[in-house]
């Protein structure tokens, strides 16, 4: 309204309506009063004569106009429907425009009309092209947002119907243990191997379960204040048999006092799953390096073997369900341990060579503890 148009001195024209109609429409009623009441009072500041007069009852008017056609533009789902509405609000807004301007100056000339018809239809047009260009970023993002959507139905799916099969392989094994044992002339020894195999493989059966429905729920449920030190301390403790066992050597190197905020039980699985990761591509045994420390706003940790590595193609493979290269692998750890530090808005990357190692780097955002 400051910034007008004027193709003869006696025609001043602004743009004043396109915001009014496209912010209320979009905006709903409330932002309507807000507008209008905005549109006035400036027009009121810019000075009170004739126009004032005409600019307050077209805004009246148009303001029931638009507060009958808002509820009708929101339901409207098609953009053609949009459309129609928001040509609606435009098209009495230029009436009433024209009908002022025939009021107040009856003997308007051929060059006004004109120019008067060129300048409201470019508003029209405008107000036509925004209702069009905002329908057609929204519904790009619907589709986006449908597509993610489906994109994780389809992994979820995927893996559920691996998942059977993954589980059948162990019940058909300790089925057929269980079905040796039932004959009588077995030596003990014998038994005692068919037992623990039938354990091993029941285990094995559970272990797939848990990191599916850790995948298929990776809300965080339990959130709570993570001291990284104690929880690495635990998860160390927890794996230390099992890198023993492989002849793996654990360092640790913490620096203290660095909070996350997370679910316990969660984390733990994802550091479990990145070790265990690590001590098994270490068949000859090793050492691995655990690393605490902060980087800028973030908690990061390295976890560090001196294993088999990985190949490039390895590496992007990482996280994708069922992609495993052991004999007795689920494919699933990494998947979990991505799915897990998503939702604790973490980041990892992964540097790997080939005979040389692994390095997985996780990042958190800490979270400040007032110590008071
Ligand atoms: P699993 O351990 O059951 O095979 P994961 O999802 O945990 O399933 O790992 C998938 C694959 O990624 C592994 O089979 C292995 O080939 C590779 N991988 C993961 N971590 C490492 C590592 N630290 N060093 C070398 N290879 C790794
Ligand atoms: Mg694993």
């Amino acid at each position: 309204m400051t910034f007008t148009i004027s193709p003869t001195p006696s025609l001043i024209f602004d743009m004043r309506q396109l915001p009014l109609i496209v912010g209320a429409l979009y905006g709903g009623r409330r932002v309507l009063v807000f507008l209008i009441f905005t549109l006035i009072s400036y027009r009121f500041f810019l000075g009170v004569d004739d126009g004032y007069y005409a600019s307050f009852i077209i805004y009246s008017i148009l303001f029931f106009i638009l507060w009958y056609l808002i509820p009708r533009f929101t339901i409207a789902i098609k953009t053609k429907d949009k459309v129609k509405i928001a040509g609606i609000a435009a098209s009495f807004g230029i009436v009433f425009l024209f009908a002022v301007i025939f009021f107040v100056n009856p003997n308007v000339n051929t060059f006004k009309l004109i120019s008067l018809i060129i300048l409201f239809s470019t508003q029209f047009v405008g107000i036509i092209f925004f209702v069009i260009l905002i329908e057609r970023s929204r519904t790009e993002r619907m589709i986006i947002d449908e597509l993610k959507k489906l994109e994780k139905l389809k992994i979820v799916s995927e893996i559920a119907a691996s998942i059977s099969q993954g589980v059948r392989n162990p019940l058909t094994v300790t089925r057929g243990f269980i079905q040796l044992l039932r004959g009588t002339d077995i030596p003990d020894d014998k038994k005692d191997m068919y037992i623990k195999l039938s354990l091993e493989e029941l285990d094995r059966a559970e272990e797939i379960i848990t990191d599916y429905l850790t995948f298929a729920k990776p809300s965080l449920e339990n959130v709570k204040l993570l001291d990284l030190t104690d929880e690495l301390t635990y998860v160390i403790k927890v794996v230390s048999p099992y890198a023993t066992m492989y002849n793996v050597t654990i360092l640790s190197e913490f620096s203290p006092n660095l909070f996350i905020a997370g679910e316990k039980q969660k984390f733990h699985q994802c550091l479990i799953n990145l070790i265990k990761n690590g001590i098994e591509a270490m068949p000859d045994g090793g050492e691995l390096s655990i690393k605490l420390e902060q980087e800028e706003d973030n908690a990061v940790i390295h976890i560090q073997d001196s294993g088999v590595g990985m190949t490039e193609e390895q590496v992007k493979r990482l996280g994708t369900p069922y992609y495993t290269t052991k004999n007795k692998g689920t494919g699933l750890g990494t998947m979990v341990v991505f799915s897990i530090i998503k939702v604790m808005q973490g980041e990892i990357s992964v540097k790997s060579k080939a005979g040389v190692g692994t390095c997985f780097t996780l990042a958190f955002p800490i979270v400040k503890q007032n110590i008071d």
